[in-house]
């Protein structure tokens, strides 16, 4: 038997490995400004036809690769940036592992060009399956261009596993702007099919904050800054107010780095405790620098994790640094509200650090010189000011007497639908109605009686009425008197375009206005004039909320997100008329007893339960 074993050609390892760094046209953005910023560009250029399927080009003005370089740039392992295993230590670059370029080549036809300030000319190379088919010297100006084009043409299975153009370039934005959130120093310019949609002047870290994430941030954004020998951390935190429904704008970089950490993101969140509401989300954007030897990034290039020589520390100092700003913050004459009592009380904003207390909750000696430079968690009482109640405007919880009733007597209560219809409840049998908590109404019939959640129910009305007009039984637009213009981020803008059409069935007229900007000229009759851009506004939060929940297509999504957004919230006073008639809506549903989430809409009370109850 003869032996059996072969290397493999390069260009079939570097077609694998690249399955490893290159996933989708996002990815290789990612990889290619990463270089840019490494060879210390100071401009950098990022041009995308078709979602990164048909080119990705970055063009930096850093200082280039020699002809030789510029060759060897191409050969898997092949870095500038580590020379041996204690440089992976001291790691300052983005990127180290050199193998990006050898990947892409693999996978798309590749140009470069490329110039030192010092040569005089520059090299030109043209590279596809990673055989070079042409090399040669041009004139160029300082600096790399890279395109990449037709990726994956080589690997149809891997092309044919790209999702949409709107889905794959917003991976594109989105690693796009994680690398313009790290860089302010640099000028950053996107240009998809033609038209610029980012245009991100030098700046500082807020300006460029507030260049992407939208104008309105500017008044929103708490400075964190907290120093110590062992690390720093600097960055913005959004005030309570900018807490929106879903976590989209939360950035923690270390070292400069994009991480996901949900350890990291439950210590800024437990900064925020009792100051928004449970379910929503504190903005931010943090970046922590510590001496690389504590971190060890040498994990999966594409994968976002990353481990700290001491998490524990990391967290604590982290979640001091977001309280501190918070409390400053609440001391500051702009004040657009007060902090509501529970909160003063609370030790970590009453108190100043006591020298015990910093002996007591810090062992480490990272965390007490990090204490003893800050003292000030310490908030004046202003006793003239109203203080208002947070909690107040947030949804209530559902009545304690009800989730017990719920897990007692389970063979009591009749949530299940097809009980229900075959028990034959009409709307017809509704006697007396009431309201409870402006969030629940009480329907009395001759069997006893049912606990509407106004809500859900609403919810389960208008999930049935937006699935029919997506089948075909549209939604009249109310055209407005005034149209209202809407200018978005450029990720929401993609989202917005991404959704129009659908919108547009549903009773939303909105055409494009210039760059990011929209003009509505009709929505739905339910949303009342004057309220066009909060709803379209609420609509994309709500939508990207939904967006985890990869089990639903778009159109359901957005289905979803509508009904919850146009149904009566909790807290809304109905007048028994209005009441009567969501009844009656909810009772001619398919489906009246569950929301659209899965959740009862309403629960039944019999008599002989009631009676039971009090033991007869
Ligand atoms: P890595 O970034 O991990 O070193 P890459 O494959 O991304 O590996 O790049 C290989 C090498 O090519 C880099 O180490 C760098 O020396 C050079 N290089 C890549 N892109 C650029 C660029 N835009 N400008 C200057 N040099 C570059
Ligand atoms: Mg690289």
């Amino acid at each position: 038997m003869p032996d059996i074993i072969q290397l493999l050609p390069d260009n079939i390892a570097n077609q694998i490995a690249a399955g490893e760094v290159i996933q989708r046209p996002a990815s290789a953005v990612k990889e290619l400004l990463e270089n840019a910023v490494d060879a210390g560009a100071s401009e950098i250029k990022l041009v995308i036809n078709d979602a990164g399927k048909s080119l990705i080009q970055v063009i930096d003005n850093g200082k280039g690769m020699s002809e030789t370089d510029a060759r060897m740039s191409f050969e898997r392992h092949a870095t500038s940036k580590i020379k041996n295993i204690e440089d992976l230590f001291r790691i300052k670059t983005m990127g180290f592992r050199g193998e990006a370029l050898a990947s892409i080549a693999a996978v798309a036809q590749v140009e470069l060009k490329t110039k030192k300030a010092e040569d005089e000319t520059g090299t030109y190379i043209e590279i596809e399956n990673s055989v070079v088919k042409k090399q040669e010297l041009i004139a160029s100006a300082n600096g790399t261009s890279i395109a990449m084009k037709n990726l994956f043409f080589s690997v149809p299975a891997r092309r044919n596993f790209l999702k949409s153009n709107a889905a794959e370039m917003r991976h594109i934005v989105d690693e796009f702007i994680r690398v313009a959130l790290s860089f302010p120093e640099i000028f950053f310019s996107v240009i998809s099919n033609g038209q610029e949609i980012f245009h991100l002047e030098k700046g500082t870290l807020k300006q460029r904050i507030v260049q992407i994430l939208g104008d309105s941030l500017n008044a929103k954004l708490v400075s964190v800054h907290e120093n110590t020998d062992y690390m720093n951390i600097y960055g913005f935190v959004g005030k309570p107010e900018a807490a929106k429904k879903t976590r989209g704008d939360q950035y923690f970089f270390v070292n400069n780095r994009f991480i996901k950490s949900a350890y990291l993101n439950h210590a800024v969140m437990s900064a925020y405790q009792e100051m928004i509401a449970a379910d929503s989300f504190p903005l931010y954007v943090l970046f922590v620098d510590l001496d690389p030897a504590q971190v060890d990034i040498n994990v999966h290039p594409t994968k976002q994790e990353i481990k700290f020589e001491d998490e524990k520390i990391v967290y604590a100092f982290i979640q001091a640094a977001v309280k501190h700003s918070l409390a400053q913050f609440s001391i500051t004459p702009t004040l657009d509200f007060d902090l509501d009592p529970s909160i003063q009380q609370l030790d970590a904003v009453s108190k100043p650090f006591t020298t015990e207390q910093k002996n007591e909750t810090a062992s480490s000696s990272l965390y007490q010189t990090f204490t003893q430079k800050n003292q000030a968690h310490f908030i004046e009482r202003d006793n003239t000011s109203e203080l208002k109640h947070w909690r107040e405007f947030y949804e209530p919880r559902i009545p304690e007497a009800g989730s017990r009733n719920l897990e007692t007597s389970n063979e009591q209560l009749i949530i299940n639908n097809d009980q229900i219809s075959s028990l034959g409840l009409q709307t017809s049998d509704f006697g007396i109605t009431i309201q409870l908590h402006n969030t629940y109404i009480i329907a009395q019939n001759n069997r006893g009686f049912i606990l509407i959640n106004q809500q859900l129910a609403h919810e389960r009305i208008l999930y049935e009425r937006y699935v029919a007009a997506s089948h075909g039984k549209a939604i009249a637009a109310q055209r407005s008197l005034f149209p209202v213009t809407l200018q978005l981020s450029t990720q929401d803008a993609i989202l917005l375009t991404d959704l129009m059409n659908d919108l547009n069935d549903l009773g939303y007229l909105i055409e494009p206005f210039g760059k990011d900007a929209f003009i509505v000229q009709g929505t739905p009759a339910d949303v009342l004039e004057g309220n066009e851009k909060s709803a379209i506004e609420n609509l994309l939060e709500q939508f990207k909320h939904f967006s985890s929940d990869m089990k639903f297509s778009k159109r359901e999504r957005l289905i979803r997100s509508l009904a919850w957004q146009h149904s009566i919230k909790p807290g809304i006073a109905l007048a028994e008329k209005e009441m009567e008639t969501l009844i009656e809506e909810l009772f001619n549903c398919s489906q009246p007893n569950i929301a659209p989430n899965g959740n009862p809409t309403y629960i039944e009370f019999k008599k002989d339960y009631l009676e039971k109850l009090f033991g007869k």
